[in-house]
């Protein structure tokens, strides 16, 4: 999911889809081309995308990132981008994809359950709100394009379950709106308060132990019930992180983590 300056939407590639717009869409097992659009692509993996995947898996976020994950950092930016290790064949296959299909189905990433439409974010500065927008973008062999059954984007998403992954993806795409500018200061991109967000956002399971094992509940008030809710539940916790890197990195306010006064 991008954040789009609204001047530059004309020049998108893909036709913009509005709410009550349609496209046609139908994939199934029988077109030729079943498969062909989990090979040769850059799969960009959300926070909720890893917590769904590595639960699927029933692996740590740690060892997700560590097996399944490629993070990349360009030397000017300030915010990783986190993507799926595709396996080392020919044709750069998507290492949950086997004969029958998709392995992870009911946990696939936010951008397969959405393909062939793109979700991106329009930031509306003045009323501090992330706007949807939707581009139809199938690749020309991409044969569903071709079937006649209509569908809005909410009820493509509704079809796709997507609903909720795209209520992720889009918290997550404010706070890397946030990005623009350097936060990092003399520490650089991978200094100790570029890896703490990092966790926050990615490491839940490590996030989950930092906080339950260090002295964080003594430094910070975390409102009961909510604290009560992330010892288990990974998208609360998920939540909670991105609270916490605004809180951390930008000193954005926040009513559930609040410093605790000085003993
Ligand atoms: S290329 Fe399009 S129609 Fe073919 S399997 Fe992928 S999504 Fe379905
Ligand atoms: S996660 Fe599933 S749907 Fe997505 S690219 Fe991999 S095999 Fe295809």
């Amino acid at each position: 999911m991008k954040s789009i300056e609204i001047e530059k939407m004309a020049d998108l590639p893909g036709k913009r889809i509005k709410d009550n717009d349609t496209f046609s869409f139908q994939c199934h097992s029988d077109l030729s081309c079943f498969n062909l659009c989990c090979r040769n692509l850059n799969l960009f993996l959300y926070p909720y995308d890893v917590i769904r995947l590595k639960n699927c898996l029933n692996i740590s976020s740690d060892k997700f990132i560590d097996e399944y994950v490629d993070i990349l950092l360009k030397p000017s930016g300030h915010c990783p981008e986190v993507l799926l290790k595709m396996r080392e064949d020919a044709e750069k296959t998507c290492p949950f994809l086997s004969e029958s299909g998709c392995m992870v189905y009911h946990d696939r990433p936010d951008t397969c359950r959405t393909f062939p439409v793109e979700q991106g974010i329009i930031l509306d500065q003045k009323k501090n709100r992330a706007i949807p927008v939707h581009f139809f973008r199938p690749p020309d062999f991409c044969l569903g394009q071709h079937e006649n059954k209509t569908w809005t984007t909410k009820t493509w998403a509704q079809d796709q379950d997507a609903l909720l992954y795209n209520k992720m993806t889009a918290k997550w795409a404010e706070i890397k709106s946030l990005f623009q500018a350097d936060p990092w200061g003399s520490e650089g991109n991978k200094g100790p308060k570029a890896k703490m967000a990092f966790m926050a956002a990615y490491n839940i399971d490590m996030f989950r132990n930092f906080l339950f094992n260090s002295s964080f509940f003594k430094r910070y008030k975390v409102n009961n019930k909510i604290k009560k809710k992330i010892k288990k539940d990974d998208k609360e916790l998920m939540k909670l992180g991105f609270e916490w890197i605004k809180f951390y990195i930008w000193g954005i306010k926040t009513k559930s983590i609040r410093p605790r006064p000085p003993a």
